[in-house]
Formats: structure tokens, C-alpha cells, sequence
């Protein structure tokens, strides 16, 4: 049944078997049973065993089953056996680690999943896009993603960007007539929607008449891939390095295993020891670690009200230095209320109206059928800023729905922030009468007369002024102004060449305070050297006002008008961009030019956006963050970070997020390399002096793939360290892996080594080289499992607290249990090559395994003062 588009509507309503109510819960239920959820099919996810059996992928792996198999040529059923289990218990890990990862990352998409305005039993109701069936009533305004393929029934300008199924860029005019022609494409059925487009202008009443598979979009699409997260540019690098290390370590191993057999050692000593280099130095865990700090940081985030959308934005977050955010509900509570109203040369306060006047009664409901919003048994829907209007009527007994059937509306243009006006035509008496509400300088330019109590008369110069002086004063109060003009229209389908010649009525002013939160997440952002920047459609002075209560604007010279930013070249907006700090009037065009400005200048700019048209402005910044409440879903689809609460306060706590998750990821893979660095240095001592093989490979094997791994995760769990908000954001050019970086980690690792190659000589002076081998694998081990106190942060243990993460506490324990039960336990003790140590090793192993942590911590404390 693809031929809806040849019905009429009320063909296609009997055809589905629906009324205007819509369908009621049983309807659902069966339609449900007969066609399943609004969903495209997914390719199967992996099983947990084939995601068991790419562990085996990595190149450490492939080495070590290498080394396995060679082991067991040379006789070494032993150690073949112990890599092998060792291989396994890894790979394990790393598939739950894996499974783990994947579903917070799932849940966290299950947020941010789109939703649908249907009718229901009489009743709009918002519910998931998925909950769609076919004969559902569904609603569509601009900004809202089509979720079903649907036939119009109702059409208000509608236009639809298609392009995602014809290919084609530019949005198209729909409207209701039914179309009798045989085999119409797709981009020519003007009467009809399709799953998979958006709407970018106007709003429609559309019946759906196709869900899931069976959608147009869904015939093409076929199976839908699961798209898989692309890697981060960190994860990325850090594979990068990883690669590259790993050969470097291969030709180092290859060098020593040609020396050792030119020096005599005999050929099964030699290959151990090139195999120890190579498991010793290669680290396997880098980017694993990323996916699951990233995984457990966002999760966070998503308790903390911000949604992440594309994981690389959170790596971004740690170095924005620019926050270019709406004023709107997202600084201030988007709770408006009408404060004062100008009608008849006159201001009025709020409750000052007298209904008995006209013209203040025709004020009134000018602004109730002007408006698209409802409030219903205490729930209110919609804009805002017509609610207010909506609530302010309810104060002198006018109901909106009532009013609207008294005085139909018959013609309409949709309000949209480029243009900042909304205009209907409505039934009064017989006669169509155009009304018109927006901002007052967009009006004021198109109006030529005024009405008062004297009657309607031509706008003077004089009339000009002092509506603007009243403008003035209402905006510098903070109070945003909406103007009100009319007048007489012949024919109700009106275009925005219509949008003139207006009769002005009056001007409303409503409130909407900044949010309690504002002022202080402004001050952090300050004090954590970010720019807060307000970028709104509202007027100068109301934005300045507002922005002066919270902080953001100090000076007026720091506001300035979109029109003036069309005047300035790009070069000229770059040059001033650093001086302003609130723009007002602004169109969503003028959005990604400041964006630009901000980037050229080498900035990291986080934008936040709702409309449909931010979309572009969103893709442009660095991370673009949707409106999780007011948002449309094109808003939020081209977003990286959605805010559920919009509240500015929650950006700034997610970059403070982003800040540690960075700071944590770090650490952890400091750790791993210092500990690595160790391990190296110590057998290249060992190779370079000539001296027995330290370590036996599987040594090397236990500490990096089982005692190693956990303290990793531990130290990228680390709690929100304060102290990152007091520094400037980090520059995004700076690599991880820097020198900075690489000389602390040559240090920590001479420590390590030390401590190790000490406790080695003790064990070497013995003349037994098995003790001596046992000796510097505990050393190792356990200065590794101790040197993650010192990973945690830049200060002090004793400064971040002892016991402020518990994880660590219980890596560090099982780890130490661990390596107990391999010295201690006689099974054990021989499929680990150990051998048996008397108290005072046991002590010296101890005392030694405390030297880097004792060293580093006392550095620390009398030299690290907070600061990079
Ligand atoms: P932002 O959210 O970007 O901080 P804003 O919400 O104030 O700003 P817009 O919604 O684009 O910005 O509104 C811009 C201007 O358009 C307002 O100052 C007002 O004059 C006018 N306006 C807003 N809402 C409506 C509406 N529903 N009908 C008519 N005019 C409106």
C-alpha cells in the first residue's frame, strides 16, 4: 500500500481505520502486535565469544602464543602452559572490560534517543520515536526529525529537507492535495513525509502510514550497521604508539637475542630474554584503558545531566577556553512571566489591565491567538515565551482554547528566529484580520499606524520615540519585549511579503530571571580560564542587563548587535571577537561566523544551540552541545554533548569532567609505561652486564597482564580533583605523549629499576640466580602495584587524601595477594619459576618495593605546588 499519496486524507483515515482522536490504547496494542516497534533492524552485535576471540588479535598476544609454542619445541611444557593460561585469564578481562564498556556506551545512546508528538485519545502526548504505529496522528514543527513515513493532513508551510533519501540539498514545500498520478517519485510527493528527513521550516498534521522496515528509508537502508564508535584522537595516537613501540621493541629484542648467541649464551636463554624485553616493553593495555575511563567518565557525566553523543568530545572538553552559550533558558530559568504591558501611551503594571477598556482587551487576546502554546491541567506546551502570554490571560479569566475557537485561525506564518516574528489570521466577525507579534525593531520598521483610545491614527516620529523610550526602559531592566500589530487581510493564505503595513496595538514585557547557578558556573568559568559568551536572539539591552547580573558583561562595549557582525568582514570579527562578550539579535547564521572567528584565533569553542538552523553553527564548534529540553532533534543529532536540565551551570561541570577524565587517562597510562620503563632497564642491564636473565618471561607475563592492569583503572576512576577548574584549559596541540611526559616517565621507571636490580644483586650475592630472579620479579611487581599512589595526580597522596579512592586500595590488595600466592604457594611456585625466599629477602623485597613510592611521594610534598 505505497499509494497513499493519491488519497485524500479522509480516505487514508478510513483506510487506517482512525478518528480524529487519534488511537486509543488498544488500537496501540494491536497495531504493536501486527507490526512490531518503529525500528530499523540492527546487525547483530558481536557475541561475547567473538569478542573472546579478538583478544587474540593483539599483537602481544600473537608474541606470546609465538613464545608458547617455541617454549614447548624446547621442551618448556611449563612455561607453554602458564602463557597459555595467563593468554586466557587476559583475554577474559579484556572481554568483560570490552562487554562493559559497550553497554554503558549503549546505555548512554538510550538517553539521547529521539521522541515524537502524537495524538492519543484526544490528548497530545510526547512518547519514544521507537512507541510509533501506523495510524498514529503525529505532529511535526520545525527542528523535529520525521520518524515515520506519514501523509500530510495538515499543512502550515511545511518544508522538508529530504536529502538523506533523494539526495537532494534543498527543502521541500509540502501540502495536503492528493496527487493522481501513477508511480510518482519519492522528492514529488508533496504529500506525504519520510522516516529519516527533518523538518526546517513550518509545522504538519501527518497520519502515519509506515513504520520500522517497512518506512521508505527503511527499504533502502536494509540492514542498518551498528555504527561503531569511532576511535578518539587519543585512542588513536596511543594505537599509533603503540604500534611503533612495539616494532622498535622487536628490533631491540632481535639485536640482543644475535648478541647473546655471539657472546656463547645458550640459545634457549637467549630467545627467553628477547622474548622478556619484548612482553616487558610492549604495552598492551593503552587504548583499552581510554575506552573504559571514557566509558565509566561519561556515565558520570550522564548522572550529572550531560549526555555525551560522540566520545572524542570528551577529550575535547578539557580544552575549551571558549563557551559561546544562549541567554534563554540556558542562563536564565525560561520561566517567563509578564511583568508590564504598554497599550494606549500608557505602561501598565501587570495586574493594572481592566478588560472593560478594548483596547487593553484586544491586547489580550491578540496574544492569545497569536500563539501556539496550551496549558491544561497545570501542564503547559510549547514556547516559553507564549506560555507567559497564555498565563497572563488566565489572570483576567480568558482561556486560550475557548478564544481560539471564538475567533478561528485561518492563515499563519510560524515564528522563526531568523525573521523573530509570528503572524495568524483570524475570524473576527466575519472579517480576516492578520496579527502579527515579534521583536519591536523588526516591527516597528513595518508599521505605519497606531491605535489608541482615540482610534487608529498614523505612527508618528513622536509615536516612534516614545514606543522605543518605553522599550528602552522595559529592556534595561532585563524584561524581554514582544510588540503586537495587526491588520485587515482579504486573502488568509499569507506570505512574508504580507508581513507589513501593520496598525500597532502594544507591547508586552516579561521576566525571565537568570537561573540561581548562573553567576557562580560564570565565576568558575572564569577562574578556569574559559570565556563565557552569550550569543541570543533577544534585544541588546535585555541581554545586556541579564549579562551584567551574572558576570559575563563588565563593560557595554563588550555587546554588540548581529547586524553588526554582518558589516564586519571575517578578518575585522576576528580581530574583535576577543572583546565581546554578548551578541545580540542574533541569527543562527551569524552563530558559526563567531564560532570561526573563535577557532581562528586557536581556541577550542564549546556553542550551544536548539533550533533547527544552529545545526551547522553546532557541527562547526569543537563540541557542540544541544538543549536536551528546549532542543529540536536536529539540534541535538548535529550536537557532540546534550544538556538534559540546559542549564549553562552543567557545561561548565562537564568541561571540569572533561578536565579529569583527561588528567586521569594520563596517569593511568603513565603508570603503565613507568612500570614498563622499569622492566626494560632492568633487563637491558642485565643483557649489556652480561648477567643472568632477571625475570623469566611468564614473570614479566603476571605482572604486566594480571597485577598491572587493575591499579590502570583504578588510577583512571580517580575522583573529580578540584584543582584542575583553578588552571587554564589545556592546549589540544600538546601531545600526550610529549617530552614532559616521557622524562617523568624515564624517572619514575630508573626508580623502579633501581629498586629492582638492587634486590636482584642481593639475590645474585647468594649465588643462587633462581633466588635472585625470584628476588627482582617481587621487587618489581610490588614497587609497580605501590607506584600507583604516586599515579593518582600531580600533588600528594597526603594532599588528595589517603582513602579518597578506594579502588586503588583494592587493586594494590588483590595485587599483593597475588603475588603472595606465586612466592608463597608450592603449586605455584614452580609453574612461576620461583623460588624459595627466607624472611630477610622477604623483608628486603618489601623495603626495596617502598623506595620509588617513598622517593616520589617526598618529592611531592616539598616541591609540587598546584599548577601544570
Ligand atoms: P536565545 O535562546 O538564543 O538566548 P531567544 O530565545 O531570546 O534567545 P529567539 O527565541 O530567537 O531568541 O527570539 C528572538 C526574538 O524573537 C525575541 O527577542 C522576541 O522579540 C521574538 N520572539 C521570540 N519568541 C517569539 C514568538 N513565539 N513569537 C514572536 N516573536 C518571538
Amino acid at each position: 500500500m505505497s499509494d497513499f499519496y493519491r488519497k485524500s486524507t479522509e480516505e487514508v483515515m478510513r483506510d487506517l481505520d482512525v478518528t480524529e482522536q487519534g488511537l486509543n490504547t488498544e488500537d496501540v496494542q494491536k497495531r504493536r502486535e501486527q507490526y512490531g516497534f518503529n525500528e530499523l533492524a540492527e546487525a547483530r552485535r558481536k557475541s561475547a565469544v567473538q569478542v573472546f576471540f579478538e583478544q587474540f588479535k593483539d599483537f602481544l598476544v600473537i608474541i606470546l602464543l609465538v613464545a608458547a609454542v617455541i617454549s614447548a619445541f624446547l621442551g618448556k611444557f611449563e612455561s607453554t602452559i602458564v602463557i597459555l593460561i595467563v593468554v586466557i585469564i587476559n583475554a577474559i578481562l579484556g572481554t568483560v572490560q570490552h562487554i562493559k564498556a559497550e553497554q554503558s556506551l549503549r546505555s548512554l545512546k538510550a538517553l539521547a534517543s529521539p521522541t515524537a508528538k502524537v495524538l492519543r485519545k484526544g490528548h497530545r502526548t510526547e512518547i519514544p520515536s521507537r512507541e510509533i504505529v501506523v495510524g498514529d496522528i503525529l505532529f511535526l514543527d520545525a527542528g523535529d526529525y520525521v520518524s515515520a513515513d506519514g501523509r500530510i493532513l495538515e499543512s502550515h508551510s511545511l518544508q522538508v529537507n529530504e536529502s538523506s533519501l533523494t539526495g537532494e540539498s534543498v527543502s521541500a514545500l509540502k501540502s495536503v492535495e492528493a496527487i493522481d498520478e501513477d508511480d510518482v517519485p519519492i522528492g514529488d510527493r508533496k504529500n506525504m513525509v519520510f522516516s529519516g528527513s527533518f523538518v526546517t521550516y513550518g509545522r504538519a498534521v501527518v497520519l502515519v502510514t509506515g513504520i520500522g522496515m517497512n518506512t521508505e528509508i527503511g527499504k533502502i537502508a536494509g540492514l542498518l550497521g551498528t555504527a561503531r564508535e569511532k576511535k578518539t584522537p587519543l585512542q588513536e595516537n596511543l594505537d599509533d604508539f603503540g604500534k611503533k613501540l612495539a616494532i622498535v621493541i622487536i628490533i631491540i629484542a632481535i639485536i640482543i637475542f644475535g648478541l647473546d648467541l655471539f657472546r656463547g649464551r645458550e640459545i634457549v636463554d637467549s630467545f627467553m630474554f628477547a622474548v622478556s624485553l619484548a612482553v616487558a616493553a610492549i604495552p598492551e593495555a593503552l587504548s583499552s584503558i581510554v575506552t573504559i575511563v571514557l566509558a565509566f567518565g561519561t556515565q558520570r557525566m550522564a548522572r550529572e545531566n550531560a549526555i555525551i553523543r560522540r566520545l572524542y568530545a570528551v577529550e575535547s572538553l578539557g580544552s575549551i577556553s571558549v563557551i559561546c552559550s544562549d541567554k534563554t533558558g540556558t542562563l536564565t530559568q525560561n520561566k517567563m512571566t509578564v511583568q508590564k504591558v504598554f497599550v494606549n501611551n500608557q505602561v501598565l503594571d501587570q495586574n493594572e489591565l481592566n478588560l472593560d477598556r478594548p483596547l487593553e482587551k484586544k491586547l489580550l487576546l491578540m496574544a492569545l491567538l497569536c500563539n501556539d502554546s496550551i496549558t491544561e491541567e497545570k501542564k503547559e506546551m510549547g514556547d516559553p515565551t507564549e506560555i507567559a502570554l497564555v498565563n497572563f490571560g488566565e489572570k483576567y479569566g480568558l482561556d486560550e482554547l475557548a478564544i481560539r475557537d471564538d475567533y478561528p485561525r485561518i492563515g499563519e506564518i510560524p515564528f522563526d528566529a531568523d525573521r523573530k516574528l509570528m503572524s495568524t489570521v483570524n475570524k473576527f466577525n466575519g472579517e480576516s484580520v492578520m496579527i502579527t507579534k515579534g521583536a519591536l525593531d523588526v516591527l516597528l520598521t513595518r508599521t505605519v499606524k497606531i491605535e489608541t483610545a482615540e482610534g487608529v491614527t498614523e505612527l508618528t516620529e513622536e509615536h516612534k520615540r516614545e514606543i522605543e523610550r518605553v522599550n528602552r526602559d522595559f529592556s534595561s531592566n532585563g524584561l524581554r519585549v514582544l510588540a503586537f500589530t495587526y491588520k485587515g487581510v482579504k486573502d488568509p493564505d499569507i506570505s512574508f511579503e504580507d508581513e507589513t503595513n501593520y496598525i500597532f496595538v502594544g507591547l508586552t514585557a516579561m521576566m525571565d530571571p537568570p537561573r540561581e547557578e548562573s553567576a557562580e558556573a560564570v565565576k568558575n568559568c572564569i577562574e578556569a580560564g574559559i570565556k563565557p559568551v552569550m550569543i541570543t536572539g533577544d534585544h541588546r539591552i535585555t541581554a545586556s542587563a541579564i549579562a551584567r547580573q551574572i558576570g559575563i558583561l563588565r563593560n557595554e562595549s563588550e555587546a554588540i548587535e548581529g547586524i553588526e557582525i554582518e558589516k564586519l568582514t571575517d578578518e575585522e570579527l576576528r580581530n574583535k571577537v576577543e572583546n565581546i562578550s554578548v551578541y545580540a539579535r542574533v541569527s543562527p547564521e551569524h552563530k558559526i561566523r563567531i564560532v570561526r572567528a573563535w577557532q581562528e584565533k586557536g581556541n577550542v569553542v564549546a556553542m550551544t544551540g536548539d533550533g533547527v538552523n544552529d545545526a551547522p553553527a553546532l557541527k562547526q564548534a569543537d563540541v557542540g552541545i544541544a538543549m536536551g529540553i528546549t532542543g529540536t532533534e536536529v539540534a541535538k543529532d548535529a550536537s557532540s554533548m546534550v544538556l538534559t536540565d540546559d542549564n549553562f551551570s552543567t557545561i561548565v561541570k562537564a568541561i571540569s569532567n572533561g578536565r579529569s577524565i583527561y588528567e586521569n587517562i594520563k596517569n593511568a597510562i603513565r603508570f603503565l609505561l613507568s612500570g614498563n620503563t622499569g622492566a626494560i632497564l632492568s633487563v637491558l642491564y642485565a643483557s649489556l652486564g652480561a648477567l643472568p636473565v632477571p625475570f623469566a618471561p611468564v614473570h614479566l607475563l603476571f605482572i604486566n597482564l594480571l597485577t598491572d592492569s587493575l591499579p590502570a583503572i583504578a588510577i583512571g576512576l580517580e575522583p573529580h580533583n578540584e584543582k584542575l577548574m583553578k588552571e587554564k584549559p589545556r592546549d589540544i596541540r600538546t601531545p600526550l605523549l610529549n617530552k614532559a611526559f616521557a622524562i617523568r616517565v624515564t624517572i619514575e621507571g630508573l626508580l623502579i629499576a633501581a629498586a629492582t636490580l638492587i634486590a636482584f644483586h642481593i639475590g645474585l650475592s647468594t649465588g643462587d640466580t633462581a633466588i635472585a630472579s625470584t628476588m627482582a620479579f617481587a621487587t618489581l611487581c610490588l614497587s609497580r602495584l605501590l607506584h600507583s599512589f604516586n599515579a593518582r595526580a600531580k600533588e600528594s597522596i597526603f594532599k588528595i587524601g589517603l582513602f579518597s579512592n578506594k579502588y586503588i586500595w583494592y587493586a594494590v590488595i588483590l595485587g599483593i595477594i597475588l603475588l603472595h600466592l606465586v612466592l608463597l604457594l608450592e603449586p605455584l611456585m614452580d609453574v612461576f619459576e620461583v623460588a624459595v625466599l627466607n624472611r630477610a629477602q622477604l623483608l628486603s623485597i618489601y623495603g626495596l618495593s617502598l623506595m620509588p613510592l617513598v622517593v616520589i611521594q617526598l618529592y611531592k610534598l616539598l616541591f609540587v605546588r598546584s599548577g601544570r
